[in-house]
């Protein structure tokens, strides 16, 4: 068995006002890495900057990515961060934002461009990394990959680096407050996912079983309240269901730098792609699929799960149609045929606990 996160998490309410001056030791010019506006509308820009002032760390911010970060724009912050001469990266927001960061240190401290990011070989070094994210869906903080977009080949991968671990990550619930409700269930899917996968993969370990466990029990007790119309904010059972859907989005991400995703993730990949369905949502259009398909061949770890749940499969399926999700496109023949060996491809496909044939893979989409 194997158990290693080497990051530092520091998860706590104004978790920046209390350990933000951690920050000092790991450099004196940041490139803060972020979306569009995530950072702002979270509360995280308003915070970290008087931290970095009085710590007198310089920075540059960087608020260009997008979801399903592209990377030819991981690049140009690659290039940002070389002429200002940064020497760490702050990356603030949800996977994207995250993953962007984490490739934009390795670029950069290897000199690396697009076309040789994706080789291992090249990964010797990188700058040290922070994230503080706004989701409570990748666990992106606490894993060693970063999944990029290509518009030119229209395909979307992952790849991993233990160099890309961040030193040190800030969870504070109240970040995630500003999400709408879409982007909230679709992220907490996204972490059921990585629970569920990580029960699932060839790789499994019992290290991960409590966090496990305890992140899927996280989700079905408390997503419906946060999706729920309340008023958001200052409600109590607000406040509680953010803080356990970020502890169990961490929770995913320790359970899948240990043992990757499966096919799950990769027929989702696609679904993005394609037809611009969020990456959490495209995990649950087809969760219920992947467990029917999975469950022959890990039927104790399963039953042992919903044991403990104190709920059935059923039960765990009604629970999911009550999330509404839903595929507004058709899938077409020109898709299947063109994306059904892609995910075939794929390296999560490495980590299945079973054989899957591309028919298996076909009945999935034509079953959306
Ligand atoms: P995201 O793409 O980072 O963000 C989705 C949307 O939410 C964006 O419009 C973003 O706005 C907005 N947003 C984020 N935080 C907000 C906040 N606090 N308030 C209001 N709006 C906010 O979504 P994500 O699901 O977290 O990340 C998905 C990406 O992560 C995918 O590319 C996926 O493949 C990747 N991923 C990585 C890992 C890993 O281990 N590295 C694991 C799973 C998934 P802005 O545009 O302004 O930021
Ligand atoms: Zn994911």
């Amino acid at each position: 068995m194997y158990f290693n996160i080497p990051t530092k998490i520091y998860f706590e309410d104004d978790v920046l006002k209390k350990q933000g001056h951690e920050i000092g030791k790991y450099g004196k010019k940041a490139l803060l890495v972020a979306g569009r506006s995530s950072a702002e509308k979270s509360g995280v820009l308003r915070d970290l900057l008087p931290i970095l002032d009085s710590l007198g760390i310089k920075y540059v911010y960087f608020n260009e990515i997008m979801e399903n970060p592209e990377i030819s724009i991981v690049e140009k912050g690659k290039e940002l961060f070389q002429e200002q001469n940064c020497d760490m990266v702050i990356a603030i927001g949800g996977g994207s934002p995250m993953d962007a960061g984490k490739a934009i240190s390795l670029m950069a401290a290897n000199n690396l461009s697009a076309q040789n990011l994706f080789d291992v070989n090249n990964h010797k070094k990188a700058f040290p990394i922070i994230t503080i994210p706004t989701t409570s869906g990748t666990g992106s903080e606490v894993t060693q990959y970063s999944v990029l977009n290509n518009a030119k080949t229209n395909t979307k991968a992952g790849f991993g680096s233990e160099l890309m671990f961040s030193r040190v990550s800030f969870l504070d619930p109240k970040y995630t407050e500003s999400l709408s409700d879409t982007v909230t269930r679709d992220t907490a899917i996204d972490a059921l996912s990585h629970l569920l996968e990580g029960l699932y993969s060839n790789k499994y370990n019992e290290f991960l079983q409590p966090f496990i466990y305890s992140g899927v029990k996280l989700i079905y007790d408390n997503l419906s309240h946060c999706i729920a119309a309340m008023p958001k904010g200052e409600n109590q059972v607000q406040r509680k269901g953010r803080k356990s859907l970020m502890l169990a989005s961490n929770y995913g991400g320790i359970v899948i730098a240990h043992t990757s995703t499966t096919l799950q993730h990769s027929i989702g990949y696609p679904l993005t792609t394609s037809y611009g369905v969020s990456h959490g949502l495209a995990n649950g259009l087809v969760m219920k699929q992947i467990m029917n398909l999975y469950e022959p061949h890990i039927k104790d770890r399963l039953d042992n799960l919903f044991g403990y749940l104190k709920i059935s499969k059923l039960d765990f399926f009604k629970w999911l149609d009550t999330l509404e999700m839903s595929l507004e496109q058709k899938i077409t023949e020109t898709f299947l045929q063109e994306k059904v060996p892609e995910v075939m491809k794929s390296r999560n496909m490495a980590f299945n606990p079973c054989p899957v044939s591309e028919n298996e893979i076909i009945n999935i989409y034509n079953s959306l």
